[in-house]
């Protein structure tokens, strides 16, 4: 991996390429099978390059990729009008792939150009072949007894890392104004950002009960110290092995989460965090009110009390939590039939970007006749107020219609009179903010139409025309090229140079 890098990332800066080798590195040794181009790139989001540029990182990385195979064996040689064969990596005429140039010997080797080549297939390198070849992680590690912990540092901080919930409620008594943590990438930023000083922190990230994952007849219980990366896998799973039906809200949190941070962030970042910061732009927040989640609330004596997602939020990063209080889980019901839920979200760019403006939508329609009516509905959007807002007047303007294309257009007026940025509100681009929330639920319209089309004889078709607007947005594999000026003009500035410490970089033993 680092040899490859070395190669073809010529400057080898010391500040990105051991982020970028450590986010590759765990991503092949957490993968039973070799990731696809799309993984890679996902598992390097996150890391920033402030030298080379991320083509010749990408490009380096790319070798670890499952390829389609065919390509390199099964092409035909005469693909270019002089029947020279042209490699799928490069792009340029070679005989890697070429059956002319090749011929197979009796042991299954292949001898090109005269050279003898073992015939090793991308699909070959799976998860174990890299296992074998690496230190195994140390067993006096994985044997350790967990043990509750409390530490002091500078100042009057304290540090407790209880492993049980009962722990977590007797410090809470004791410290009130405790901050509780679980992947610290809230706090850590207000602590190092914004200078915020709190005195005692009480981690919950190995607390055991609120690590739970169940999966019951109802929907899911979801602990509130769950980490993001397993709450996606475990929807993942669920989309896999129950009905569409019951999943649409599953379905929804996967596609949001994809691009919620990177997975560095995933990976610490926990559910019951990301509910308690009450972010105005918050990717989960709008879906889990939309979805009709409720919230299960324990005080310091242990006593359990449930809220509805919706009532939850109570301004500008404030919820409905005493200072004896924790989030304790996260009930999500399944989906019911005729129920519908999506996700939106619109940031500057894809990846690793905070929302402009998201949302979660909801309804649920029963049949009347030939026609569809509106059971229930749930609107809310990020982005445009101090917190989570629900379009309460639309959802009741909804609530009895019938579902079809005259509604559209009521519908739309309403949520204009629903949703109100003022010129000056936090955040500017109001204009474009309204439109987006209009948008969503023109989009919104147009997927539950699809999906109910047919099972009516009332038309619910989508116009060709609007069809696009279904599709669930996806980025081919990154690929570029650089050209390199070679014809010098007596200076460098303008022309790209190799760095003058890439050849001794590539030959340090780091990287050999
Ligand atoms: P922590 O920082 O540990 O805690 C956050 C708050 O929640 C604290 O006030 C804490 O006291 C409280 N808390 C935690 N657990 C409980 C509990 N059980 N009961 C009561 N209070 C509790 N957010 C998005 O929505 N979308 C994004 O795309 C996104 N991208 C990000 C990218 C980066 C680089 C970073 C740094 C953050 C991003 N965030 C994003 C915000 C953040 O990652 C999430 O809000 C995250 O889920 C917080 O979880 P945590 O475990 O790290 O919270």
């Amino acid at each position: 991996m680092q040899e490859s890098l070395a190669r073809s990332h010529g400057s080898q800066c010391g500040f990105c390429t051991p982020g970028f080798i450590m986010s590759l590195y765990a991503l092949l040794r957490s993968s039973k099978l070799p990731p696809s181009e799309e993984q890679i790139e996902e598992s390097l989001a996150g890391n920033l390059c402030r030298c080379t540029g991320y083509r010749p990182i990408v490009d380096a990385f790319r070798v670890f990729a499952k390829t389609d195979d065919s390509l390199y064996t099964n092409v035909s040689s005469d693909n270019t009008k002089e029947g020279e064969f042209i490699c799928p990596s490069t792009g340029k005429p070679c005989s890697c792939g070429s059956n002319a140039a090749n011929e197979t010997d009796t042991n299954g080797q292949s001898i090109s150009c005269g050279i003898k080549h073992r015939p090793i297939s991308y699909s070959a390198i799976d998860g174990s072949t890299y296992i074998e070849k690496e230190l195994i992680f140390p067993p006096e590690l994985l044997l350790r007894q967990r043990v509750p912990l409390s530490l002091s540092g500078f100042g009057e901080l304290k540090w407790y890392r209880p492993l049980k919930l009962h722990q977590v409620l007797e410090l809470k008594g004791k410290y009130p104004d405790a901050k509780l943590v679980v992947g610290n990438s809230e706090i850590g930023i207000e602590m190092r950002l914004k200078r915020l000083r709190y005195e005692v922190l009480i981690s919950l990230s190995h607390v055991s009960e609120l690590n739970n994952l169940e999966v019951g007849d109802d929907g899911i219980e979801i602990g509130a110290a769950v980490r993001l990366t397993e709450l996606l896998s475990l929807f993942r799973q669920t989309v896999a092995q129950r009905t569409e039906d019951e999943t649409l809200t599953c379905q929804a949190f996967i596609e949001q989460l994809k691009w919620f941070a990177g997975v560095q962030i995933r990976n610490v970042a926990s559910v019951g965090g990301n509910i308690c910061t009450a972010s105005p732009i918050s990717d989960l927040n709008p879906l889990w009110v939309a979805a009709g989640a409720v919230f299960r609330i324990i005080n310091k004596k242990g006593n359990i009390r449930t809220v509805l997602a919706e009532d939850f939020f109570l301004g500008y990063r404030k919820v409905d939590l005493a200072s004896d209080e924790i989030l304790f889980s996260i009930f999500l019901p399944w989906t019911r039939p005729l129920e519908f839920v999506k996700e939106f979200k619109q940031a500057h760019r894809r990846d690793d970007d905070i929302a402009i403006v998201n949302a979660g939508i909801r309804v649920r329609l029963q049949e009347d006749g030939e026609e569809f009516l509106i059971s229930e509905a749930s609107i809310v959007y990020g982005g445009v107020a101090p917190m989570s807002l629900s379009a309460r007047k639309t959802k009741e303007f909804l609530i009895g219609k019938t579902w079809n294309q005259d509604l559209l257009q009521d519908a739309l007026k309403v949520l204009q009179t629903d949703i109100l940025l003022n010129e000056d509100a936090p955040g500017g681009m109001v204009e474009f903010r309204k439109s987006l929330t209009l948008s969503f639920f023109f989009k919104f319209f147009l997927w539950v139409s699809n999906q109910v089309d047919g099972k009516k004889s009332v038309d619910q078709r989508v116009p060709v025309s609007h069809l696009s607007a279904l599709k669930p947005f996806h980025r081919p594999p990154l690929a570029a090229c650089q050209d390199y000026e070679i014809v010098r003009r007596g200076t460098s500035v303008g022309s790209p140079e190799v760095h003058l410490s890439a050849s001794l970089q590539v030959c340090f033993p780091f990287f050999s």
